[in-house]
Order: C-alpha cells, then sequence, then structure tokens
C-alpha cells in the first residue's frame, strides 16, 4: 500500500527510474521512501529544513532499513546536497511558488553542477515557477494536473537545456504541456478560473474607483482562457 497522496504520486511518476534524487522539504520523507522501496531509484537525499520532521523521517528510515539508500539531513534548500552525492534529479513538492524559486535562487552553481531535472510541484504560484524555469535554463518537457481536496495542484518536470525557447503568456499561465495535453482536470480548473475572472471584471467595473489596469489584465487572462478552451 502506498503511503502517497494522489498528489506526491503524481510528483513520484515523473521521477526517471535509476536516477539519484533529492526532495527538498521532504518532511516526511514519504516519496523518497516510495522510489526506494519500488525500486524506481537507487539514492535519495530528503532534505528538511525543520527539525521536528528531520529527526522522525531520519528514526522511520532506519526502522524500515533504508539508511544506506537514503540520506535525511537537515538544512535549508539545496544546501543538503554535495558535489559528491551526484545528484541529478531535484523534487520540491508542497510549498508555493514563490518559496520554490526562492530556494532554488539561493542554490550555489556546484550544488546545481550536476542537477539535469527539476520536478516541481507549487501549490500556488505555478506562473512563477515557470518564468524562474526558463529564465535559468529549464525546459519544460512534461507537466500533470490533478484535484485533491478540492484544490488543483500542477506538476512541472523541466531539464536542463541552454538552448531553451522563450514561452508565451498563455503558455506561462496556463503551462504549455498542460495547454496541450488538455485534460479534464485542466479543463475543469479554467473553467472555474474563467468565471472568476468575468465575475472579477463586472466588480470591478462597478466600483467607485475603475482600475484600468488591472480590468486589462484580467481581460488578456480571459482572452487566453477562451482561445485554450
Ligand atoms: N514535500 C512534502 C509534500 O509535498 O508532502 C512536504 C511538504 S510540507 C508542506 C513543506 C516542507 O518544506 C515542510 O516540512 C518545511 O519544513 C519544509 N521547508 C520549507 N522551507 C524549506 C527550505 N528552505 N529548505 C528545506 N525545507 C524547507
Amino acid at each position: 500500500m502506498t503511503l502517497l497522496s494522489k498528489r506526491l504520486q503524481a510528483v513520484y511518476q515523473m521521477v526517471d527510474a535509476g536516477t539519484r534524487v533529492a526532495d527538498i522539504g521532504s518532511d516526511h520523507a514519504y516519496l523518497p521512501v516510495e522510489l526506494i522501496e519500488t525500486g524506481v531509484i537507487p539514492y535519495a537525499i530528503a532534505g528538511e529544513v525543520a527539525e521536528g520532521p528531520m529527526s522522525r523521517s531520519k528514526a522511520d528510515v532506519e526502522k524500515f532499513g533504508l539508511s544506506d539508500k537514503i540520506d535525511v539531513r537537515l538544512g535549508n534548500g539545496l544546501a543538503v546536497i554535495n558535489k559528491e552525492d551526484n545528484i541529478d534529479t531535484v523534487t520540491i513538492a508542497g510549498m508555493g511558488g514563490i518559496l520554490i524559486c526562492d530556494i532554488l535562487s539561493r542554490a550555489t552553481e556546484a550544488q546545481l553542477s550536476n542537477v539535469k531535472t527539476l520536478i516541481l510541484q507549487p501549490n500556488i504560484g505555478e506562473p512563477l515557477v515557470r518564468h524562474w524555469l526558463i529564465e535559468h535554463g529549464f525546459e519544460i518537457i512534461d507537466e500533470d494536473i490533478l484535484s485533491e481536496d478540492n484544490h488543483d495542484y500542477e506538476i512541472v518536470k523541466a531539464i536542463k537545456n541552454d538552448s531553451v525557447k522563450e514561452l508565451t503568456e498563455a503558455q506561462f499561465l496556463m503551462g504549455p504541456v498542460l495547454m496541450s495535453k488538455k485534460s479534464d482536470a485542466f479543463v475543469k480548473k479554467w473553467q472555474r478560473k474563467l468565471n472568476g475572472y468575468k465575475k472579477a471584471v463586472a466588480n470591478m467595473h462597478n466600483a467607485k474607483q475603475i482600475d484600468e489596469d488591472k480590468i486589462s489584465k484580467m481581460q488578456q487572462y480571459i482572452k487566453y482562457v477562451e482561445e485554450i478552451l
């Protein structure tokens, strides 16, 4: 039986077999444990900034006899990775997009030098994450979207590519791969968002002080979403 929620299961599915993974902000370390126990990967680091979850995960990893394959390390962001760990894949899940970008921006060149793949699952602020990836030479090669506990979650997988292509505004907003897959979960999310944008524009028109910039931004979003749906 899996320990993983539907959200973490979707992150798990994106990890390539045989890679060496650092899961940053691992909390309970469920993702590395599942990846190791199912034989998908040979080695993982579970990085965690908070002492409590880190000690609990360490105890669990020892209890399950996985200490030789999972290193549970206390530290801020990618500071838990050393060059000799040969980590090629970093996963960061269950945080806001701002925090994910902040963690990635604070990584040194040495910490990122072997990293070829980033698998990111922001709870909010997905466009920010896509901007960070493109600006730092990571090409988005896969995306997934799912709904769990009344929240839409998106997962973005990107690989290092020195000649990465710029995205359109609509692609930053909705996700280049998600737009082409156009799954039921994607259509549902954007239909709901579209209704929200339309209501917001109507309310802004009725406001005492009309914010033309905000209205035109919202109308731009409406146009992008209507074109895709
Ligand atoms: N990744 C797990 C998941 O998706 O279920 C846990 C998500 S939990 C909401 C976020 C975790 O990230 C917390 O345990 C928190 O302590 C940790 N965290 C926050 N900022 C961090 C940082 N800069 N470096 C490492 N861990 C961090």
